[in-house]
């Protein structure tokens, strides 16, 4: 464990500044930023009104430990939950998707006072030990053995499967409505709405996982609400901040009143409370889940018409896109951003994944096809 930047791969790229859907490096090449750092920058890198609101509360207050009320994390409390569907008005505020997920398992079977966490195979929940026996990859689990206990698979997708694996002993089931690190896979027509109607029937909690979709990213504020379902715990992180480190739990009044006893430190500091209410807003005033169900139609549909027999399927919805192709989509990413000026993600192996900023136009979308289509 020596030297810095030890745990991530470093890219050639030496990142200055960002501005709207742009990067710009050390010598001033701009990039179009179609990943969005894992979907963190919804608003755009810098909106004018986030970093306004970070600023005047940096100004203000820095920190101040949780337990006084404060007027900048009310009006996050009240944000979210307006946003959020159904009756999940209570929040939870902690620093990452991971701890989101954390929460939401605590608080499930605390709750419920059960054990069992049902997941789905190719799921993706974060990286601390109790999330990380709710993800699938082997890779991310096995040199940090033994994680917390209590979890089972179910295929992603299989209503049987997830009917045969739901009892009385259960918690929660726990999923997401696309998965993302997975490769993109929608959940099929019905499968919320069944993942809903067995987990009622049990007395099991359904925690929807929308660290990824969440935000209007998918063309409604949470991809759920496509589907009518209202979970009894909704998760999101990523880019409810506009990248200031940030997550939030959000539970129906049952949950919350048996959530037990729960904390950290920085859970609703005043800062990141401002720019994740600023964040909120701007999604609304700019009706950025209109503008991602606009721009994600249209560049998936360019998408179709452009690419060849080396894609073998295009999917997602909204501005969360998977292409899968048939030889390692790795290989095609620093093509992509050295010649063609354009940063994509990985999803997997095979999958290459875009999850640009909501602002981003038609015009934005024809840079990308046509970068693809070269590159592909
Ligand atoms: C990124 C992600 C997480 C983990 O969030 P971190 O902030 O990296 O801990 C959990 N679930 C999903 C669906 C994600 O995309």
């Amino acid at each position: 464990m020596t030297g810095h930047g030890f745990v991530f791969n470093e890219k050639p790229i030496r990142i200055e500044r960002g501005s709207g859907p742009y990067l710009y490096d050390d010598e001033g090449t701009e990039y179009l930023d179609f990943g969005a750092s894992y979907a963190v920058t919804p608003t755009g890198h810098c909106h004018p009104e986030v970093v306004g609101a970070i600023q005047r509360q940096t100004e203000r207050l820095l920190y101040v430990q949780g337990s006084f009320p404060l007027d900048v994390r009310d009006d996050l409390h009240d944000a979210l939950a307006a946003s959020a569907p159904g009756d999940l008005t209570n929040v939870w505020l902690c620093n990452s998707g991971t701890e989101a997920n954390e929460a939401a398992i605590k608080f499930a079977r605390s709750a419920t006072g059960r054990s069992k966490i049902v997941a789905t195979k190719r799921g993706f929940h974060g990286r601390t030990l109790g999330a990380l026996a709710a993800t699938w990859k082997q890779k991310y689990k096995e040199p940090f053995e033994p994680l917390a206990s209590g979890f089972e698979f179910v295929p992603y997708g299989d209503t049987e499967a997830l009917d045969a694996a739901v009892d009385e002993e259960t918690a929660a089931v726990l999923l997401e409505p696309i998965q993302g690190e997975g490769g993109i896979n929608p959940s099929p027509e019905g499968y919320l709405e069944a993942a809903r109607e067995t987990t009622a029937d049990n007395g099991a909690a359904l925690v929807l996982d929308e660290i990824q979709t969440g935000l209007g990213r998918t063309g409604t504020m949470w991809a759920t609400e496509r589907a009518d379902v209202v979970p009894d715990i909704l998760t999101t992180a990523k880019g409810l901040a506009s990248g200031l480190p940030i997550g939030a739990t959000l539970c129906r009044e049952w949950i919350a009143d048996g959530a037990g006893d729960h904390g950290s430190t920085f859970s609703g500091g005043p800062v990141v409370c401002a720019g994740a209410t600023a964040t909120l807003d701007v999604i609304e005033d700019e009706q950025l889940a209109d503008r991602a169900a606009d721009v994600g139609g249209y560049l998936t549909e360019e998408l179709r018409a452009a690419v060849g027999e080396d894609v073998r399927s295009i999917r997602g919805r909204g501005l969360m896109i998977g292409i899968e192709v048939k030889r390692g989509a790795n290989r095609l990413l620093p093509t992509l951003a050295l010649e063609h000026g354009v940063l994509a993600l990985p999803a997997g192996r095979s999958v290459l994944r875009l999850l640009p900023p909501l602002i981003v136009d038609h015009d934005h979308a024809d840079r990308v096809v046509n970068a693809l289509e070269e590159v592909l």
